[in-house]
């Protein structure tokens, strides 16, 4: 499965927030074998939001968002993703409710201003994906082929629904899996490294590829394949590990 992430708010583009959400969910997408092609992050903007969403799903298949979920007016992904489909959104009660709890804890009345129901709502007949730390929940909603993944930006809130709502879901859909080991090799500078391991560099699976550091170059050893060949696949690349330390004994394995 091929993916892409979209991260929605002006704060990240402005460089007024890391974007941590991207890193976290990009590792966690790795670890399980879906194939994160793209990374994009835009502003809260409703026409610029409906473009990525065009390009994206022109070269993957499924759409990971990040933010725009809150009540207010500048919260627009939902909305977006509504109008991209040509569905509705509907309220979720369960989170409607919710939303007026903490109203009431607050102080704040029983007055739920709109935003309240924005807040609760996704799209119609989309998969409910619970947000037990936060007050917006998200959702997977999947047609013609293009699958999308709806989610909160605060990241207390994203780490926890990617961990307990994303990872299960996507593992229904894929029984991959990809493994990676890490050499590190120092006093070698990265074009010797090159030519010593050209040939590994140009595998497919498993891939071998070098990543220049300040004092160091890390060489990873990846390989992609089903749940169930595990024991295979780490024996090709424990093979492949002891290659390249007979080629450079003084590398050593990193994480
Ligand atoms: P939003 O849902 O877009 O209103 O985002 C709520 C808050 O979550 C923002 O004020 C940010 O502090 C934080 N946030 C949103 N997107 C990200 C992200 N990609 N990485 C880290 N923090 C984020
Ligand atoms: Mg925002």
């Amino acid at each position: 499965m091929k993916a892409e992430i979209l991260c929605v708010g002006t704060e990240l583009l402005v460089g007024d927030i890391l974007n941590t959400n991207s890193q976290y969910i990009s590792e966690k997408l790795t670890s399980i074998g879906v194939d994160l092609y793209y990374q994009t992050t835009v502003g809260d903007n409703f026409q610029r939001v409906k473009d990525c969403l065009k390009v994206a799903f022109e070269r993957v298949d499924l759409v990971i968002t990040s933010g725009g979920l809150g009540p207010t007016i500048d919260d627009i992904t939902k909305e977006v993703v509504a109008d991209y489909f040509g569905e509705e959104l509907e309220v979720n009660s369960k989170y409607y409710d919710k939303v007026v709890q903490k109203y009431a804890e607050r102080g704040f009345g029983n007055d739920i201003a709109s935003g309240g129901e924005k807040e609760a709502s996704i799209i119609k007949g989309s998969r409910l994906l619970e947000n037990e730390v936060g007050l917006a929940p998200g959702f997977f909603f999947e047609k013609e082929g293009k699958k999308i993944i709806v989610l909160p930006g605060p990241p207390r809130e994203f780490t926890h629904m990617v961990d307990n709502e994303v990872l299960p879901l996507l593992k229904e859909y894929s029984d991959n899996t990809l493994l990676m080991r890490t050499l590190e090799i120092r006093g070698v500078p990265e074009g010797k490294i090159d030519d010593r391991l050209k040939d590994y560099f140009k595998m497919s699976n498993p891939t071998v590829a070098p990543y220049a550091k300040e004092k160091c170059v890390h060489v990873r050893v990846a390989m992609k394949g089903p749940v169930e060949k595990i024991p295979e696949i780490e024996s090709k690349i424990d093979k492949i590990i002891n290659e390249i330390k007979e080629i450079y004994p003084q590398a050593t394995e990193v994480r």
